[in-house]
């Protein structure tokens, strides 16, 4: 038998277990020695004194009584017998397997696995263990008609036969030393059938490093790819025109804001092509950060893109870009445009007329030309998939790519997320900021709530009320916002100027709402969460989230970050009647924390790494046997080995290590 031998070899293994296996990702000897089980049932035998109430486990004893088979009814029937296990008497009871009798022999020894009923001191008996196969066995995921059994048989068959001796050692003598880890022959075997739970722990140890490794690797190789194969363009601007432009803002940048600036601007001019992630918490100015490395771009005639997932978000970044650059053309795309507008801005991209473009995902359709693209930015970069992004960044000739993110992502997600990025972080708010309050209150104490705001809005507050979120029903979440609506406005009467704002609504009529809060025509804003991502009215001090326990930490986060964007004092007011425990979690965390990435960090404790942003979209791969939220440990090493490995990169071993891994594309 050879490693790379089909399983249709095999014996017991016929035509159709063949489909089966094949179902599992199974084809090879290989292939079905790597295919670990996901957890063990535990046959060690246990004291009956240590055993809690429906615990399940084995217990050794001698038999003290002959075995009774009692018959009810049809076909049904009970097999009981008494153990003797120290001084403890345990009644063992089996329902509907009457030919055990004939393993129960008064006087002898027997191990039986079951659940362990405390009050009636007995044991529901679930399988006779024979002694020698006493300990751990696996559990396996499977597929409709393979049975546990049957895996475990070829398993064993392929152990028996020896070909584990061929299966290559893949972590270097160092590694294994400096972890201590046992090596990959043994690991698989132990991981398969293990003696004990140590040895299982050792086993699991191994092979999760040896997963998470493997797979820095190919990120390191892949940001050492991006770095040094391709060629990146090369984007001459003089520095003094970017500090000229800075001057003018009306506001100093920050020291976090400089040096994210620094990174952006030296990567652009380097012949490098740029691969960068900018993290900064919601409010801490990263679109003004973007704006200079765009300008950075014009400045050497290139054209710069900036993609964003709304088209409120849209209208409000070109509106800053053209206050910013009056001396630019500056071109804003998104769907509905009337044809004779949309043909104009498309003609102006193509022949380099246009100096930037801010847009939605209308800018990666068809028909979306540039005429030499240096610059590509995507905002809010979570809410686009892999190939949204990719589709963009195809519209230049290698242009520098910028993905910024205000949902701060926990560490561990950005180093396997994007492992092959660089990163810059902005990890300070503007001066002046007031750290928001946040209030977390019953809806029974909402009329308290409205008195307050009324005294509120004397003083020119600026209120936003997100209504309640039925998810995947736009027409419920409608309905919650205008039932809100009417609620406020029957509460406040003239007192107080009302809009709504939902995602049904014309593009145009969402806009001319906007523009009327921004310019503080209304005071409330009863909105869906449409406005979750980026709008920056900074005079708005005041986010009222209905049902806020229906929300994720990570979107509570974004809206609250609606406010607190100016000097003035801002408050988050969550109404909430959580029913579960987490939603009741979430609220307190809420008040607790305004640091996203603490935020973020907790988000990923409740919810696990998949939910996050979604696998699929995000790019992080599902691990076998690792896990990013536990195994963090093990991947912060493995992520400095796969460095490592890439700085000597001539060594012998290191060079084996890379040809292991060389890849042709990337994950994005
Ligand atoms: P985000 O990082 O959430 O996208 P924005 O870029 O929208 O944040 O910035 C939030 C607000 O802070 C905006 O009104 C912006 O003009 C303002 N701002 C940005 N940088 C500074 C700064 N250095 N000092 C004062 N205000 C700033
Ligand atoms: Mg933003």
């Amino acid at each position: 038998m050879n490693l790379t031998d089909s399983i249709q070899y095999l014996k017991g293994v016929g035509p159709k277990a063949v489909e089966n296996f094949h179902k599992l990702g199974i084809f090879t000897v290989q292939d079905l020695l790597l295919y670990f089980p996901f957890r063990y049932e535990d046959f060690a035998s246990r004291g009956v004194f240590e055993l809690l109430d429906g615990e399940k486990a084995t217990i050794i004893g001698t038999v003290v009584t002959p075995a009774n088979v009692q018959y009810y009814g049809f076909k049904r029937n009970r097999l009981s017998f008494k153990i003797k296990q120290g001084e403890s008497i345990v009644a063992v009871s089996f329902f509907n397997q009457p030919y055990l009798a004939d393993k129960v022999e008064v006087g002898t020894e027997i191990a039986v696995y079951g659940k362990w009923e405390l009050a009636k001191q007995q044991l529901l008996g679930m399988k006779v263990v024979g002694q020698v196969d006493s300990g751990f066995e696996p559990v396996y995921h499977l597929t409709a008609g393979l049975k546990q059994t049957q895996l475990v048989k070829a398993i064993q068959q392929v152990f028996n036969d020896g070909v584990l001796e061929d299966l290559q050692e893949n972590l270097p003598d160092y590694l294994l030393e400096k972890y201590r880890l046992i090596n990959r022959q043994e690991a698989v075997h132990a991981m398969h059938f293990p003696e004990d739970m140590e040895q299982h722990k050792q086993a699991l140890r191994r092979v999760k490093f040896e997963e998470l490794f493997f797979f820095q690797l190919k990120l390191q190789a892949l940001k050492n790819k991006e770095k040094s194969g391709r060629e990146g363009l090369l984007i001459k601007f003089q520095q003094n025109e970017i500090d000229d432009k800075m001057r003018e803002l009306p506001f100093e940048l920050t020291n976090a804001q400089k040096s994210a600036l620094n990174e952006i601007l030296s990567d652009m001019k380097s012949p490098y092509h740029m691969n960068r992630l900018l993290q900064g918490d919601v409010g801490s100015g990263k679109t003004v950060v973007a704006s200079l490395a765009m300008y950075a771009a014009c400045l050497a005639n290139f054209q710069a893109a900036i993609m964003v997932p709304t088209e409120i978000l849209a209208r409000q970044h070109f509106a800053n870009l053209q206050q910013l650059f009056p001396e630019l053309k500056i071109s804003l795309l998104v769907s509905g445009l009337k044809a004779v507008e949309r043909r104009q801005i498309l003609s102006d991209l193509a022949s380099g007329h246009t100096h930037m473009i801010v847009g939605t995902h209308a800018l990666i359709q068809d028909g979306v030309d540039f005429y030499n693209l240096g610059l590509v930015i995507t905002d809010e970069q979570h809410r686009f998939g892999v190939n949204q992004r990719k589709i963009l960044r195809e519209k230049g000739q290698n242009p520098d790519v910028l993905m910024m993110t205000a949902t701060p992502i926990p560490r561990t997600l950005a180093i396997t997320a994007f492992g092959d990025m660089d990163v810059s972080i902005i990890d300070e708010l503007p001066k002046g900021r007031q750290p928001i309050t946040t209030r977390w209150v019953k809806h029974e104490q909402l009329s308290e709530v409205l008195k307050w705001i009324q005294t509120e809005l004397l003083h020119d507050a600026q209120v936003y009320f997100i209504s309640p979120l039925i998810e995947e029903s736009e027409v419920l979440d409608l309905k919650n916002a205008e039932a809100l609506y009417a609620e406020l406005k029957a509460y406040f009467g003239a007192f107080a100027h009302i809009g709504l704002l939902h995602g049904k609504m014309k593009n145009e009529e969402k806009e001319q709402i906007m523009q009327e809060f921004k310019s503080a025509k209304l005071d409330i804003l009863v909105s869906t969460t449409v406005i979750e991502v980026g709008v920056d009215v900074p005079n708005a001090t005041i986010m009222v989230i209905m049902d806020a326990d229906r929300f994720g930490l990570s979107q509570l986060h974004q809206l609250r970050g609606r406010v607190g964007r100016g000097v003035k004092k801002s408050y988050a007011i969550l109404v909430a009647n959580p029913k579960s425990d987490s939603g009741k979690q979430r609220m307190k965390i809420m008040t607790q924390t305004q640091n996203g990435f603490v935020l973020a960090e907790e988000d990923l404790k409740m919810r696990g790494s998949g939910e996050i942003f979604g696998v699929r979209q995000s790019g992080i791969p599902e691990f076998l046997v690792a896990d990013l939220v536990n195994d963090y440990n093990i991947l912060e090493v493995a992520r400095q080995e796969a460095v490592a490995v890439f700085k000597t990169a001539d060594e012998p071993v290191h060079r084996w290590l890379i040809a292991q891994v060389e890849v042709g594309g990337g994950f994005d």
